[in-house]
């Protein structure tokens, strides 16, 4: 393939920026890398990325819009080759990058990092999404392609780091774009090393260089300077409300991936000691700091003592009334979450409160509380589950739509009348809702169906894939190819 020098890498990039209407928009912030925010701590074993890597965000810029140029010289059948080694280059490195992940952030449980990377390496669609649509009739041909955007911005969680990268990666090289990574300061280290080793595959595969670019030290103003690059032309984000607010006020097409409060409500016709089972798995999926997992059960009174009965079967330490307010000194703070709890162990947040000897196998600390209660209607995203009674299963649907505080996220629900479950479909209005099993199902994990990490519930995509993350594209033919 003929690579590209500068002299014409400027020019391409002098051509793009004129078509956009010239320099930087008004308020973008000087281009210079800014460090802000401190950068996570170094892990000394964590290896540095190098392949994409570049300190200064104009120029991983430059560099993914050059790749762009380059990409879309490369076959598709290269582009499902990339995609098919960026696959097997997560599930060779695993082990390291699950590992990496928990030791950078200080979040979650690394054998069920392990069990997310593997998901997203082998549920995540690729360029077999990609469907051309063809209509014929008297008057000719339609042909509908899905064409790439160009150089995306994906901005990713500190929650499932990795999970993102590799999910986005996927879904954006596949549709043809090139892809600039602004990951989350914390976890910004095993991120870089994730970039690489995809980068590593794609030139593997006969790719061409910088498909995936990340920015060395990325901080919030570099996240804010590259939504507003003349280069960047759709912005993608996986977090919580502030860079749902950012990329919605970004001036250009965003994919937001935004938080959620998943209910769970168990209804009189449950099976409750399967209920029990799935939401003690589902809510303790890496220390809960999915945003798709279980962050409240609402159980209907008449069997909410059937229930807990279950829940105290399962690995999880109930506590009574003087130990919650114990636990809300150590987690909360005034009216908000204390962060230094975020996704730690269960055993290790129990010994703050002076339960002890528990190890890593309890997988969540839980406690009855009343629907106003702040570890209901806060999203915790650590393992600590609270239930609440309501009076019948049209009160805990209302509720469920209460406490989800209008994300439209994920919701599940334990029953096997079909009606109430049909009614709380309806009423939740979510981007994903699982009956009967743990959240996960409802991620391809235990379920049906592909994966994402992306799920673009404020914009409404969904469960993003690459057809997302492509423009629709007609052409018109009159009068022929019509073969009938
Ligand atoms: P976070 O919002 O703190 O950070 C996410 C990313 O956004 C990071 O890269 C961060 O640097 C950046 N960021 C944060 N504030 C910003 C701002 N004002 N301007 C520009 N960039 C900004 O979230 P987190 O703690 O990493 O992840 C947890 C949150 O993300 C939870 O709320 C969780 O529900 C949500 N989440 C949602 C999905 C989904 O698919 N819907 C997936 C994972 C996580």
């Amino acid at each position: 393939m003929a690579t590209l020098d500068e002299k014409k890498i400027e020019e391409i990039i002098a051509r793009v920026l004129d078509r956009l209407g010239g320099a930087q928009p008004a308020g973008t912030p000087a281009l210079t890398t800014s460090h802000h925010t401190a950068p996570a701590p170094r892990k000394a074993d964590i290896p540095r990325g190098t392949n994409g890597v570049y300190a200064d965000f104009e120029q991983a810029a430059k560099a993914a819009r050059r790749a762009f140029e380059a990409n879309e010289k490369t076959p598709v059948a290269t582009r499902a080759k990339m995609v098919e080694g960026m696959r097997r280059a997560v599930l060779a490195n695993n082990d390291a990058l699950s590992r990496y992940a928990v030791e950078e952030t200080g979040l979650g449980r690394y054998e069920d990092k392990l069990a997310k990377n593997r998901l997203v390496a082998e549920k995540t669609p690729g360029c077999e999404i990609l469907r051309p649509i063809a209509y014929t009739g008297d008057d000719g041909l339609m042909l509908t392609e899905r064409a790439p955007y160009g150089v995306m911005l994906a901005i990713t969680p500190t929650t499932n780091p990795t999970e993102t990268i590799l999910c986005n990666a996927i879904g954006m090289v596949a549709a043809g774009n090139s892809v600039i990574f602004n990951v989350h300061p914390s976890a910004a280290q095993t991120c870089n090393w994730c970039v690489h080793i995809l980068n590593e595959a794609i030139q593997q595969a006969g790719g061409p260089r910088d498909v995936l670019v990340s920015v060395e030290k990325p901080t919030v103003e570099s996240a804010n300077a590259l939504m507003k690059h003349p280069l960047v032309r759709i912005v993608v984000v996986t977090g919580g409300p502030m860079v749902v607010k950012a990329a919605m006020n970004s001036g250009k097409k965003s994919i937001t991936a935004g938080p959620g409060n998943p209910p769970a409500v168990v209804d009189e016709t449950a099976n409750f000691g399967k209920a029990a089972d799935a939401i003690v798995r589902g809510a303790s999926l890496d220390n809960n700091i999915v945003c798709i997992a279980e962050k409240e059960v609402i159980a209907v009174d008449s069997i909410a003592n059937r229930l807990i009965d279950e829940l105290k079967r399962q690995p999880v330490l109930w506590l009574d009334h003087r130990q919650v307010k114990e636990l809300e000194k150590v987690v909360l703070e005034g009216d908000h979450v204390n962060k230094n709890w975020v996704g730690k162990d269960a055993a290790l947040i129990a010994a703050q409160i002076g339960v002890r000897g528990h190890g890593h196998d309890l997988r969540l600390v839980m406690m009855e509380v009343d629907e106003q209660h702040p570890f209901v209607q806060h999203e915790l995203l650590m393992p600590v589950l609270p239930l609440f009674r309501v009076k019948d299963v049209s009160e805990g649907i209302a509720a469920a739509l209460r406490c989800e505080h209008g994300f439209h996220h994920t919701a599940t629900m334990h029953s096997t009348n079909i009606d109430n479950m049909t009614a709380m479909a309806r009423v939740c209005n979510c981007s994903i809702f699982v009956k009967n099993e743990a959240s996960y199902a409802g991620l391809g994990l235990g379920g049906e169906g592909y994966t994402s990490f992306t799920i673009a519930s404020p914009t409404g995509e969904g469960l993003t894939t690459a057809i997302h993350f492509t423009r629709e594209r007609r052409c018109t033919l009159k009068e022929a190819f019509r073969f009938v």
